[in-house]
């Protein structure tokens, strides 16, 4: 419970009345907890409890429910309050029931709730009967991400949903606070803040620079942040706990990722420096886009590699920037030769930007920042179901999936189900036997069709119906 301890994590359960969201507090809670009765003309109290799992705490908030009601009736007082809720949790468990399947009113709540909800889980309950497995991806279509099937009055499912709310929290640990005094540092006004809202509101994008050591990752945000404060030690207000810089570069604001190569510069030579692989995943995890920093003179090797690699399997937008152009002497030879490298060694970033900048004189830095820009839109694309069918439906044409062992594969449907990065859910029958190469025809086609260049997609393959059919 260390870091319940400090800042308390915030679930609230959401959804229209009757869809089982008490009993999966109740659940959640592992006790049962009375309710308070509703006074006339009293909003009734929103339902909380401090609940363990595992090293975390949480608090759980049950919700009076979303309902459409008359203007200030009760209900629509208790629907207000439960809006309210959505915005102040951490994550949002998003409860729909699989016997009624999906309605209009899940529809309009899940538009509600991909507006203000910080994270979302989309909870099924009522499946504990296998006729329902097919209704679940109905719920596909609420563009919330993959449904989580559960029966919370038969304790189906619930041990999962246990923990894919730690990892939510473990994540949440990472990328949303210091774990050492929640604080984040406001460099344009100089004042530290404990409020969240700082840390993570809308119009900014986070930033992370990172590489190996030497590669010139502290020059670099000094340039960015026009002042030399990075160097010049704790007096100037920065301890070794501040986790991000927040600034304003070129119109847009930035949250960076203070790493802790930066700080511990001015006291240790940082020829002996090494690459920490532990710092560089927390700088990974806290960015929207990470620039990955390469001294020009070893730019790709396998160190570099791996780090590419990680940014990739944590869904991360990326941009590389090739440091120290200022000594090379053929530019244009050098360029096209890292080109041609990048592609060859990195092809599971196929496409991704490639700039050369000098930190040290300041060159480069517009093309760095309309990249990072780039990549961050990139990174938050959305395609609507009908332009991906449309798409899929030539692309099968064109080139259609081989039979395995006689079972013609069938590509039935696609739907893009996240964000952030790029997460596309494909219907069909016999789909788990689909060759790796077809699935790169997939991923690609995707890539250059829809310009999701150098940048993370996620494919998942799901046996069955097309869920959109009705
Ligand atoms: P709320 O209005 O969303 O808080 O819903 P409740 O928790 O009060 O549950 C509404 C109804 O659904 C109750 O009759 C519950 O017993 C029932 N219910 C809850 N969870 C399940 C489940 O997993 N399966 C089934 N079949 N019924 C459930
Ligand atoms: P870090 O360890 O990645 O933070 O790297 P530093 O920012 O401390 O830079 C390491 C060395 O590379 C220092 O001597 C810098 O002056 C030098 N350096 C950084 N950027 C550039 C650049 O663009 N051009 C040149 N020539 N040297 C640079």
């Amino acid at each position: 419970m260390q870091w319940g301890d400090i800042m308390t994590f915030r679930i609230s359960i959401v959804g229209r009345p009757n869809v089982g969201k008490s009993t999966l507090f109740n659940r959640l809670a592992k006790k049962r907890l009375a309710i308070t009765d509703d006074q006339p003309g009293v909003t009734r109290d929103i339902l909380e409890t401090d609940v363990s799992s595992g090293d975390f705490s949480y608090k759980l908030v049950d919700t009076a429910g979303l309902e459409i009601a008359k203007p200030n009736s009760l209900q629509d007082r208790m629907s207000k309050l439960s809006l309210a809720e959505i915005k102040s949790s951490d994550l949002c468990l998003f409860v729909v029931d699989a016997r009624t399947g999906l309605t209009s009113l899940d529809q309009t709540y899940a538009e509600t709730i991909r507006k203000m909800a910080k994270k979302v889980i989309l909870v099924v309950n009522k499946i504990e009967s296998s006729r329902l497995n097919d209704a679940v991806n109905d719920f596909f279509q609420l563009g919330l991400g993959e449904p989580f099937p559960v029966s919370a009055e038969h304790d189906i499912g619930i041990e999962e949903l246990r923990s894919t709310i730690t990892k939510n929290i473990q994540n949440y640990r990472v990328n949303e606070r210091n774990p050492c005094s929640g604080q984040s540092y406001d460099l344009e006004n100089q004042v530290s803040t404990l409020s969240t809202d700082v840390l993570k509101p809308d119009n900014q994008i986070r930033i992370s620079i990172i590489g190996r050591p030497n590669s010139g990752k502290s020059t670099l945000v000094n340039k960015i942040i026009g002042v030399d404060r990075l160097l010049s030690g704790p007096e100037a207000g920065i301890t070794r706990d501040a986790i991000s810089l927040l600034t304003t570069w070129k119109g847009t604001k930035f949250h960076i990722f203070d790493t802790a190569g930066m700080r511990k510069k001015s006291k240790i030579n940082s020829r002996l420096e090494k690459l920490s692989i532990s710092e560089t995943l927390k700088a990974i995890k806290f960015s929207d886009v990470v620039v990955l920093l390469l001294d020009v003179d070893s730019a790709l090797e396998s160190q570099d590699l791996k780090i590419a690699d990680l940014v990739e399997r944590e869904g991360r937008s990326i941009v590389l920037a090739i440091n120290k152009w200022d000594l090379v002497i053929n530019k244009k030879q050098k360029l096209e030769q890292l080109k041609i490298n990048v592609k060859n060694l990195l092809p599971q970033l196929r496409g991704v930007s490639v700039v050369a900048l000098s930190g040290l004189l300041g060159e480069g830095l517009s093309n760095l920042h309309q990249e990072i820009l780039k990549s961050h839109e990139i990174w938050n694309i959305r395609i609507s179901t009908a332009k991906l069918n449309l798409w899929l439906k030539d692309k099968v044409r064109m080139h259609p999936p081989p039979k395995q062992n006689g079972n013609r594969i069938k590509i039935r449907y696609i739907t893009q189900i996240n964000h952030r990065p790029p997460t596309f859910a494909m219907f069909g029958s016999v789909l788990k036997r689909m060759p790796a190469s077809y699935r790169r025809y997939i991923i690609n086609g995707l890539r250059e069709d829809f310009g999701i260049m150098g940048c993370p997609i996620r494919l998942l393959l799901r046996q069955g119906k097309n869920p959109y059919v009705s």
